[in-house]
């Protein structure tokens, strides 16, 4: 069973993002920018059923400008076996994300595919559901366990109160959750013995697909600053000032 997994490159989450002054968008220049952090997880995932004997051959796929290459190179050292550079320079929507991926994803004929649940820098939580719907593909989002038992997927989800665990038939589409499990480090020697793996380079127009937006951001903005706290003598002050705050 071969596995795809997608990875993004954003910034990384330390850091604090800043607003350019018009508001037209966030300012990446010259910040630290670094692998999704769901998309770690999926990929350490998919390394784990490969030496588990699970999964024959791990692919890694990105979408995104030159720099997505490092991205890439980082699933590789992490013990991905293969990576797809689907290179271009254009902002890419989840949906535009979704058919690129479906059109590698049947290219390898790939039977698992793992994603993060979500990107961290466009929050949208949209990629996988809209992959699975156009592949017609059973999916199970925010996994925090998978297993496979042959021909079958055993995800488990939390939900309210609890737990669910769901049986796929094959292929399936994953989103990883942050308790799926915790990523390996990465060491150089992987980092440099990575450089020698194979990375193969696709443009949008060879693959078919419109990646035209279906939307415009309006505008960005900062949260409102938030106000500095108060320290009180006791817990009398305490309730006062919640009453004072109509908290209570
Ligand atoms: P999103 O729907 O944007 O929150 O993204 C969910 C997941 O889709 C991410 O965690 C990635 O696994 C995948 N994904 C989104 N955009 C890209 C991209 N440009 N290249 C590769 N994978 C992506």
């Amino acid at each position: 069973m071969k596995a795809l997994v997608a990875v993004k490159r954003v910034v990384d989450y330390n850091v604090k993002v800043r607003v350019k002054a018009d508001g037209s968008d966030v300012d990446i220049g010259n910040v630290k920018m670094s692998m999704n952090p769901f998309d770690e997880i999926a990929v350490e995932e998919a390394v784990r059923l490969k030496e588990a004997g699970k999964v024959s051959e791990v692919v890694a796929v990105s979408i995104g400008g030159k720099k997505a290459e490092d991205t890439l190179r980082t699933a590789l050292a992490m013990g991905a076996d293969r990576a797809v550079h689907i290179e271009t320079e254009s902002s890419v929507e989840p949906l535009a994300v979704a058919k690129l991926l479906k059109k590698i994803a049947e290219r390898e004929e790939a039977q698992l595919l793992l994603l993060g649940k979500q990107a961290i820098d466009d929050d949208a939580n949209q990629t996988a559901q809209m992959l699975a719907a156009l592949m017609n593909a059973p999916q199970a989002t925010f996994a925090g366990k998978i297993e496979v038992n042959g021909g079958e997927v055993l995800v488990t989800r939390e939900i309210d109160g609890g737990e669910e665990t769901l049986a796929f038939r094959l292929p399936v589409v994953v989103s990883a959750d942050l308790r799926l499990n915790e990523p390996r480090f990465v060491k150089l020697p992987s980092l440099m013995q990575a450089k020698k793996k194979p990375l193969e380079k696709h443009t949008v127009e060879e693959l078919g697909v419109d990646i035209s937006p279906r939307l415009a951001v309006a505008k960005y903005a900062e949260p409102k600053p938030r106000q500095a706290g108060i320290k009180v003598a006791d817990v009398d002050e305490l309730l006062a000032k919640l009453k004072e705050a109509k908290a209570i």
